[in-house]
């Protein structure tokens, strides 16, 4: 049989089917109550298995090529859940240094009270996770490409390092999204998502996911019933409207993100543009081999001149917001912003400077894009 394509996958797996009136697309079950007797499952919001709530987990699953997922109410449900349920007092874990800034909270928050311990790798190449490895260790958690900096990761010598010391391996996927990037297909065991970036897509939807083989969702999900992230069924009908346009919203925010991209590398007010599709990039090489798209998400330094909170107050179309991954292009100050919660040694360490603005392309008309941002670049020196 033929293999099914992601844009077939995304509008037709894992829809509600409407037997009552045949309507054409998923009706919603607000139903938080459901006949126990005579039923093969015993239905509820909080276990996970209301209509919408199934029926997107499928969807979600196929498009990450994973066995199965379980949806949440937020990323860092689905983060949450899968790291605690993975780990046990005395265990150690190897985290990428650049991981999102809620999710390094947690960690560095919460561990110590479970006596679980960890590592943050000086980077992101396979040295670095080697070296961090100890007796205990249990796991390996990426991301890639990575906030805000878009440093690139090589999945499959991370999955093949993990494997060789039966360690398991866990990636944040939300950057790429699952159009750009399938980390199952390097070996990767469980893909989380924060679904309020480009599977919501239009910045109204929090969400969460996980993707992987049955085995660990079962235990993943064994958690997530008593942690009680539950997603609304309300929102779990959105997100599968959502994802419906999901491979060609991507693609738009990829070429966006790409012609921004080379316009800003020759500009003569920005010193430099990390964005995996430049040559330029550092990681270029591997991103090419494991990357259908490079992303919506693109990050620029100012000039020394250049005032970054002027240039975010004087930009028209693009809005200065903390999210990113709508259709709707967005710009983001990381220091005041997205990594306030760091220390400046941590945000050094990550190579987070004063004059790094984020951009989340959108998919409005790249030429309005590319005037609204060289307007704002021209009108925000600094008066000296
Ligand atoms: C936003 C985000 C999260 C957290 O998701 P929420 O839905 O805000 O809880 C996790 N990882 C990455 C990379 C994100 O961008």
């Amino acid at each position: 049989m033929n293999e099914i394509k992601i844009e077939t996958i995304c509008l037709h797996e894992g829809a509600v089917t409407d037997k009552q009136y045949k309507g054409a697309i998923s009706p919603i079950y607000m139903s938080t109550a459901y006949q126990f007797n005579d039923v093969e499952k015993k239905r509820y919001p909080r276990y996970i298995n209301t209509p919408n709530q199934q029926c997107v987990s499928e969807k979600i699953a196929a498009i990450e090529k994973g066995e199965a997922a379980i949806i949440f109410g937020s990323g860092m449900a689905a983060v949450s859940a899968s790291l605690l349920s993975h780990l046990s007092s005395g265990d150690h874990v190897v985290f990428y240094n650049d991981i999102y800034g809620g999710t390094r909270n947690f960690v560095k928050k919460e561990f110590k009270r479970y006596g679980i311990s960890y590592s943050f790798s000086s980077g992101p190449n396979l040295e670095d996770f080697k070296a961090c490895i100890k007796e205990n260790t249990k796991g390996i958690y990426i991301e890639t490409p990575s906030n805000p900096l878009l440093k690139i990761v090589d999945m499959e010598a991370i999955s093949k390092l993990a494997k060789s010391k039966n360690l398991w391996t866990m990636i944040d996927n939300t950057f790429a999204s699952p159009v750009n990037q399938n980390p199952i297909d390097f070996g990767i065991d469980i893909v989380i998502h924060s679904a309020t970036k480009y599977l919501g897509g239009h910045s109204d939807i929090s969400a969460g996911a996980v993707i992987s083989t049955k085995n660990r969702i079962e235990k993943v999900y064994e958690l997530a019933k008593s942690l009680g992230g539950t997603l609304s069924e309300f929102s779990a009908w959105l997100l599968e409207r959502s994802i419906k346009t999901l491979p060609i919203r991507v693609r738009q925010q990829n070429e966006n993100a790409m012609e921004l991209a080379n316009f800003l590398n020759e500009h003569s007010l920005i010193s430099k543009v990390h964005y995996p599709g430049l040559k330029s990039h550092e990681n270029h090489k591997i991103a090419m081999k494991q990357m259908n798209g490079f992303g919506g998400m693109l990050s620029i330094e100012l000039n020394s001149n250049v005032n970054p909170e002027f240039f975010l107050k004087n930009l028209k179309i693009i809005k200065p917001v903390m999210s990113l991954a709508g259709i709707e292009s967005t710009a983001n100050y990381p220091k005041s912003t997205s990594h306030f919660s760091l220390t400046d040694e941590e945000r050094k360490s990550q190579g987070i400077s004063e004059k790094l603005i984020r951009l989340s392309a959108g998919i409005e008309s790249v030429t309005d894009l590319k005037n609204d941002i060289n307007n704002s670049l021209k009108i925000s020196l600094d008066e000296n």
